[in-house]
């Protein structure tokens, strides 16, 4: 069994030129391995249009082959599709009492009909500004409800990717453990499962590139080593997380921790590279759905 790795690149759409050239850079990067990526891009990143540099790097990206997918609408907070999920939580902690603090302004955003608009708002923009029909979608801070999977459903979205397998790519942070060690949660699939609403979640492996991950750069090769290899085993797509702020942090570093996943997968032969949009299109990813999730989500 060959697994297929999936690169995904979360908030493209989203920041200033910085953030427009670090998306690039790991696209040129990608492509002189023969790897291309799935970038999550937001639509209307804080209620703005994107900008029309955004929009002619994505353009060009998607030319060179790389997949433009969906992550929300505006991206404005953490508690745009539901409320705020692990291991974001572990990331900040803040998110939890702001979601009680918020609570009675933030729970009419869940309703089917609001969501499903914000859906709909997204792949027009995708139409009509970039040529993109997405199949996938990546709820902002993996904060997701119920009634979120029930709207992509009814938008015609099969696919979402925001659980985590692991969250200890972001155990180097000040308020968390500092071990960098391999664990990973044992609640749902490994592999890309049946959920809510018959939509299929493709859960994340975990993330190397955080900002500040650089400074234990040995550590992190070592780990994503060790989970590439442990998924192999489990599951036959396995996707990997960065975000245009986390590798722009160090670009350098993304780069090694790239190539050292790269050759680690293709030199033990533990599978090669695809897009996620690629694995929708030719079945594979359908193939790869092994059970169903718990119901776990409290709205
Ligand atoms: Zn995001």
């Amino acid at each position: 069994m060959a697994t297929r790795y999936v690169w995904t690149m979360d908030d493209a759409g989203a920041g200033g030129t910085d953030m427009v050239e670090a998306m690039r850079r790991v696209c040129r990067f990608l492509e002189t391995r023969g790897v291309r990526m799935t970038l999550f891009v937001v639509p209307k990143p804080g209620g703005q249009p994107m900008s029309e540099e955004w929009m002619n790097a994505l353009r060009e990206a998607r030319q060179s082959g790389h997949d433009l997918q969906l992550h929300g609408l505006t991206h404005e907070d953490c508690f745009e599709f539901g409320p705020p999920n692990w291991p974001a939580t572990d990331v900040v902690p803040s998110f939890i009492e702001e979601f009680e603090r918020r609570r009675e302004e933030l729970m009419p955003r869940y309703t089917l009909p609001n969501l499903r608009a914000r859906i709909e708002e997204g792949l027009a923009i995708f139409r009509e500004r970039l040529g993109v029909e997405p199949t996938v979608f990546r709820a902002p801070c993996g904060a997701m409800s119920k009634p979120m999977f029930e709207a992509l459903r009814q938008s015609g979205i099969g696919y979402e990717s925001g659980t985590f397998i692991s969250g200890t790519g972001y155990d180097h942070l000040p308020h968390r453990s500092g071990v960098i060690a391999q664990r990973w949660v044992g609640d749902f699939p490994h592999t890309p499962f049946r959920w809510y609403s018959d939509v299929v979640e493709i859960p994340i492996l975990n993330e190397y590139t955080w900002r500040g991950a650089w400074q234990r750069e040995q550590e992190f090769l070592a780990l994503a080593k060790e989970d590439v290899s442990r998924i192999a085993q489990e599951s036959e797509v396995a996707v990997l997380l960065t975000h245009t702020h986390g590798v722009a942090d160090n670009l350098d570093y993304a780069f090694r921790l790239m190539d050292t996943v790269i050759e680690h997968a293709r030199a033990n032969g533990l599978g090669d590279f695809a897009t996620l949009g690629e694995l929708v299109t030719n079945g594979e990813l359908e193939r790869a759905v092994q059970g169903t999730g718990p119901d776990i989500l409290s709205i």
